[in-house]
């Protein structure tokens, strides 16, 4: 980041300027916080870039002067918001801090750089978004592996394949990726997704059998937290991809799971769904919607718990209480592992660990570690034991222990809080031991404690024990042994004070960190019961059911909903009931705005959640255990990639083909809409007919094609059996009255009769003109469709004939002439057209069939 400029300043630089440039020529893709005073502030081109990321103001050192310098800075207490932007920026961050006091600093103070922070490795968790994880991602050849080294978190995948390992980023969204300098060579994180790479080719082995992704991580987070942080994670953890529902980051992003099209969490899935008291529980809930699983078992073990806080409301009342006094375990004890981890942070800990312990006493029932148990317990008491309630901001004066926990530090609190009344005393012991009663023990910072006599009384000092120190015009300055004792002990007693706190917070934090394992694994069960507890709540306050999984294939959902929807209407959500047998493709035919792409969400997103192992929003619910969700949903550009909606349309759909197995769900919505009316329609039934025939997954399919309804009835030739029996028509019912027309969002079975496109638009409040029109082309494409040869509805015509449309007369008068010839030339084109059909070839001479052409040609100039 420094600039030429930047370097050539170095010659007439102050001290203190020196100092900075030393610091940061060593870190020079960072941003430096300089601490300097109450500040941290930043210089040059640090400064440039992150005030407007701040919001701060950049003003300038040595202003006009020939050294003139960018700069701008933060409060050094509230800098934790700060360095968060910066980081979630896309900036790393080194905090420059004093190392030693300015009180006691000869010349100029010693700094260093004490922190380096990535958006992998953040200075306060809190700062952080609760509900979202903050990984920190790294592969090799044969896996992907993820830390969240605020959680501890830690897990990895063994992959082969790039484009599975990219599909897992994808839909993981790691903040920060870690790659050697050899992985990094030819890899692009591609659009979706956009995380800060960082190289890092070191290796930290714990396990032999990590993969190398994983060690890569943990060198990582120890070079940047240094050793404490291992405390901090989980060991990895294998995670299997075989018993869990592949969602790639494509259906997550039309099924709206995470976040709308509009990247607002606010509208999606999880957001309708979640009522976890803590951020931990959030998170596994993320966790849970983005891995579903694949095996009945592991499905119902969830769905039995629900079932049981389900049907004992009482408790469940009770237990979300005090899960909502548990706070953010996971980060709490995630920020024992940071340099400027706190007392508080502490007491905070033990907060939470104090409501689990009685979400524990809550539930006997449940399966709870015993060692855990007693682990939290021990952690609790003491945490509770060895700080006082309110531990002060600023550590460095102290004062965050309790009295009566260490004899030492009791009898340094005692002196350094006792100082003024022990130095009262000896002034009085003086007096009458000297006689003056004018003496005073004094302070000041050059010589520190001293006794004052004046004049006057000079004579009476007894020279044995008072030796001189300084003499003034009208008085002596001197120090007795008993003074210097005094002395030292009262200066350093403070000092002492401060490090033995310090040394016993130290212990504590150890303390704490060696049962991190126990309390990790407790926040683990904590955060599962919020997600089953959360789950139940919803599952009374939305009226959802249990699902049944069958293994016939079948698809059954009873009263069915759209999770999302039914909680935004004002309306009543119409429930709907769907049916579909193995292999079955339900097609969808229906107006726009009938409810198609509601239905066929509501479905996939029921088969989520289901096998999530969550309650669903039906009346009843019977569902397969499907291996994949396929989803091709409205219009994704990536354009900044150069594809275009219809070519990122065809490339989804070819993956789909592809993969799609005969266990697996798929939802197309309005195929082939992006080109022309017979290419979409050849492909959309090309592609339907492949499902039907190939593949024979469970399939949605939506479209406005009304032509591929007929396929639902067609015979295979010579015979009576349907050529795709498993194919449904469906369309989603509308009541037409006097041309005007009602959404029913009713499910019914058959195709619809007509599009109301034009119903539609009018509804929309397109002009009557437009919409007029287009009912007179409709009619007249239509009836053109059965007899060809029936004469174009020309657009003077339909003006003339449209009542109260006069200014459209007026506006369109300028191209009726050209109107008129287009149409007259359609007659003599469709003369000629008659003429050859009529004509009987083989009667002709070469001759009169030369005259023809030549007639033809003259009567079509
Ligand atoms: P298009 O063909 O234009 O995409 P569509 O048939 O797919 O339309 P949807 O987008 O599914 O229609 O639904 C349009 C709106 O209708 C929804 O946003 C919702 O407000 C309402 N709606 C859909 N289904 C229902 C329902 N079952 N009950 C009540 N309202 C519904």
């Amino acid at each position: 980041m420094k600039t030429n400029t930047d370097t050539n300043r170095k010659g007439k630089l102050t001290p203190l300027m020196q100092q900075y440039w030393d610091v940061k020529s060593a870190h020079e893709d960072k941003v430096l916080l300089f601490r300097m005073g109450d500040f941290f502030e930043m210089f040059h081109r640090d400064a440039e870039i992150a005030a407007p990321v701040l919001g701060i103001a950049l003003t300038s050192r040595n202003k006009k002067a020939e050294d003139e310098t960018p700069m701008c800075g933060v409060p050094h207490h509230s800098i934790a918001n700060s360095i968060n932007k910066l980081l979630q920026n896309g900036f790393k961050v080194a905090i420059c801090d004093q190392i030693e006091d300015p009180k006691f600093a000869k010349g100029l103070v010693k700094r260093a750089v004490t922190r380096i922070l990535s958006p992998g490795m953040v200075y306060d968790p809190d700062t952080l978004d609760g509900q979202i994880s903050n990984y920190l991602a790294s592969f090799d050849h044969e896996s992907v592996s993820f830390v969240d080294t605020t959680t501890g978190e830690a897990f990895y995948f063994k992959v082969r394949s790039l484009p599975r390992k990219l599909a897992l980023l994808a839909g993981l969204q790691p903040v920060e990726l870690v790659l050697s300098q050899k992985e990094i060579s030819g890899f692009s994180a591609g659009p979706s997704f956009d995380p800060l790479i960082t190289v890092h080719d070191g290796l930290l082995s714990v396990d032999r059998e990590l993969p190398k992704s994983a060690s890569r991580l943990l060198a990582y987070a120890v070079h940047m937290q240094g050793e404490g942080v291992l405390e901090t994670l989980s060991p990895f953890e294998e995670r299997d991809l075989l018993d869990r529902m592949e969602l790639p980051a494509t259906v997550l992003r039309h099924l709206e799971i995470f976040e709308t099209y509009k990247g607002e969490t606010r509208g999606s899935l999880f957001d309708a769904i979640n009522r976890c008291k803590t951020s931990a529980g959030a998170r596994l809930l993320r966790q849970w919607l983005q891995f579903p699983l694949c095996q009945f078992e592991s499905i119902d073990k969830r769905l039995d718990q629900i079932d049981f806080w389900v049907r004992n409301t009482t408790a469940l009342k009770e237990i979300r209480k005090s899960l909502a006094k548990l706070g953010d375990i996971q980060r709490r004890i995630g920020k024992l592992g940071h340099p400027n981890c706190h007392p508080r942070d502490l007491l905070s800990l033990a907060e939470s660990l104090a409501a689990g312990l009685d979400v524990v006493s809550l539930t006997p029932n449940l399966q709870w570690d015993e060692r855990s148990k007693q682990d939290a317990k021990m952690i609790c008491d003491e945490i509770t034991r060895t700080l006082v309630d309110e531990p002060p901001l600023q550590m460095k004066s102290g004062g965050f222990l309790r009295k009566g926990m260490n004899v030492a530090l009791d009898e340094l609190i005692d002196l350094a809080t006792n100082s003024n009344h022990k130095i009262l005393q000896l002034e009085q012991k003086e007096r009458e031991l000297t006689g003056i009663s004018s003496l005073k023990i004094r302070f000041n910072q050059v010589f520190g404690y001293y006794i004052e006599i004046t004049n006057t009384h000079k004579d009476k000092v007894p020279k044995d024990r008072y030796d001189r120190k300084q003499t003034l015009a009208n008085a002596e300055r001197y120090l007795t042994q008993e003074l210097a004792e005094l002395e030292s002990k009262v200066l350093s007693a403070q000092t002492k004070k401060v490090e033995l706190e310090l040394e016993i917070l130290a212990k504590l934090v150890a303390q704490t960190l060696e049962k991190s394992q126990s309390l990790l694994l407790l926040a683990r069960q904590w955060a599962e019961l919020d997600v089953l507890t959360s789950n139940a709540w919803l599952a009374l306050e939305q009226r959802y059911v249990r699902p049944r999984f069958v293994d016939n294939g079948c698809i059954q959902v009873i009263g069915s909903r759209h999770p999302v929807i039914e909680q935004v209407l004002d309306l009543p959500f119409v429930a709907n009931d769907i049916e579909l047998p193995k292999g079955g493709c339900l097609l969808l035919t229906g107006p726009n705005m009938a409810g198609k792409s509601t239905l066929m969400r509501q479905v996939a997103l029921t088969c989520i959640m289901g096998q999530s192992g969550l309650f669903v929003p039906a009346a009843e619910a019977n569902l397969p255990v499907l291996d994949r969700i396929f989803t091709r949903i409205g219009a994704s550009d990536f354009l900044s990639e150069g594809l275009s909606t219809f070519m990122v349309e065809m490339k989804e759909t070819a993956e789909m083909l592809e993969s799609a197995t005969a266990n697996s769900l798929v939802v197309l919505d309005e195929i082939g809409r992006g080109t022309s009316t017979y290419d979409g329609m050849s492909l959309a039934q090309a592609i339907l007919e492949f499902l039907l025939v190939n593949k024979r997954p469970l399939t949605l399919f939506a479209t406005h094609y009304h032509e591929l309804t007929r396929l639902a009835s067609e015979e295979h030739q010579g015979g009576s059996e349907k050529r795709y029996p498993q194919l449904l028509n469906a369309h989603m019912s509308i009541h037409e009255k006097d041309g005007e027309i009602t959404f029913l969002h009713q499910l019914v079975g058959g195709p619809a009769n007509k599009s109301y496109g034009i119903q539609v638009g009018k509804l929309a409040g397109l002009p009557s003109w437009v919409t007029q029109r287009a009912s007179h082309l409709l009619k007249n494409m239509e009836s053109h469709q059965s007899s060809p040869a029936s004469p174009q509805l020309s657009l003077l015509d339909f003006v003339r004939e449209t009542e109260g449309v006069q200014n459209a007369e007026l506006t369109i008068e300028r191209v009726t002439d050209q109107e008129r010839d287009e149409s007259s030339l359609n007659k003599m084109d469709l003369q000629v057209l008659e003429d050859i059909k009529g004509l009987e070839v083989d009667h002709l001479t070469p001759m009169e069939a030369f005259r023809r052409v030549v007639d033809w040609k003259e009567s079509l100039n």
